[in-house]
């Protein structure tokens, strides 16, 4: 697109939804302290050096104090055995003090997430991946949702993109994105859904039929121009960092859309960074506060 032409797409702004929605929870938090005597309290554990890891605990944290929340950060070495963190994920379980935890993703090969996950309280499972809390997805009276597929949802509603009737291809069957996201379209937003993924054969057939096309992979220009179709609605979920000299940090943060060349057919598209990543954030803020409304009755 060159500077004279008209932008003709919609961004998805999750930085700028994100922050209405702290603004939000902010409000409701305030009205909540005195009458609960303490604030939210989230919680997370992080494991090992992963520089990216370090970075999304640090983006939540600083969420949670634009709030009002209270949050504490527990670090373990690499190093650390798999009954250790069982250990703390059972202290957690059993303080009334807390509301909501994460073990942050992902963990050293010696721990099992499965087993892990398996450990947490549903009912302070703030990323949704616990068993329970993904079961209940589907059922009529959901629980804690899984942090992004929420955020997912919340983006196009805030957007006012109806998703009632419409074609919704998901690229990535992840239990983390692909898959839940895939759920809650074809539940609540009541959309036909195809689902694809590595097996998938010919993946542009499909793709090309997609009124809103939410791509989960983590592999940067997946998607390219002859992909979509004019007026698509694209959730690019993916992040990649692609080394560049030129970047202050070394390397540049992408999605698994070509953005430049795909933008100009949609109607509507996210931006990476902006997109999804704030939004799930929103999202883990919005699961702890319900889980703290759970806790006291609300
Ligand atoms: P994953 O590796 O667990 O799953 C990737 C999925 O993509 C799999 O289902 C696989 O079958 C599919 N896939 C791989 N290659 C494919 C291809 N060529 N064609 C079609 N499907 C293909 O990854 P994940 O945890 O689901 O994460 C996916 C991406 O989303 C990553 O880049 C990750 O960093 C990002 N992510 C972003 C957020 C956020 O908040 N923005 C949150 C979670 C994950």
């Amino acid at each position: 697109m060159t500077d004279k032409e008209v932008q003709q797409f919609v961004i998805l702004d999750g930085k700028k939804t994100s922050r209405e929605i702290e603004v939000e929870i902010a409000e409701e938090t305030r009205k909540l302290v005195p009458v609960v005597g303490r604030p939210p309290h989230l919680a997370a554990i992080l494991v090992g050096e992963d520089i990216a890891s370090r970075t999304y605990v640090k983006s939540k944290f600083k969420a949670c104090k634009r709030v009002g929340f209270k949050d504490t950060l527990v670090t373990f070495d690499a190093s650390v055995s798999q009954e250790t963190i069982l250990g703390k994920v059972a202290v957690f379980n059993n303080d009334p003090g807390l509301d909501g935890y994460i073990v942050q993703l992902p963990l050293p090969d010696h721990i099992s997430v499965e087993i892990v996950t398996d450990h947490i309280d549903p009912k302070k499972d703030v990323d949704g991946f616990t068993p329970a809390n993904f079961g209940k997805m589907g059922l009529p009276d959901p629980s804690l949702l899984p942090a992004t597929s929420r955020g997912i949802m919340e983006l196009l509603a805030r957007y006012d993109i109806d998703t009632r009737g419409k074609h919704c291809v998901v690229v990535g069957y992840s239990h983390i994105v692909g898959s839940p996201v895939s759920i809650l379209l074809a539940g609540p937003g009541k959309a036909t859904v195809t689902v694809c993924h590595i097996y998938t054969k010919d993946l542009a057939f499909h793709t090309r039929q997609a009124d809103i096309l939410v791509v989960a992979v983590g592999k940067p220009n997946l998607i390219t121009c002859d992909m979509v179709k004019d007026g698509v609605v694209i959730v690019d979920v993916g992040i990649n960092r692609i080394p560049d000299s030129s970047a202050k940090r070394g390397y540049v943060i992408k999605g698994d859309v070509d953005f430049e060349n795909v933008a100009d057919k949609c109607s509507h598209i996210t931006p990476v960074p902006g997109g999804v990543g704030p939004m799930t954030i929103a999202s883990l803020l919005l699961n702890t506060l319900d889980a703290y409304k759970r806790a006291h009755q609300f």
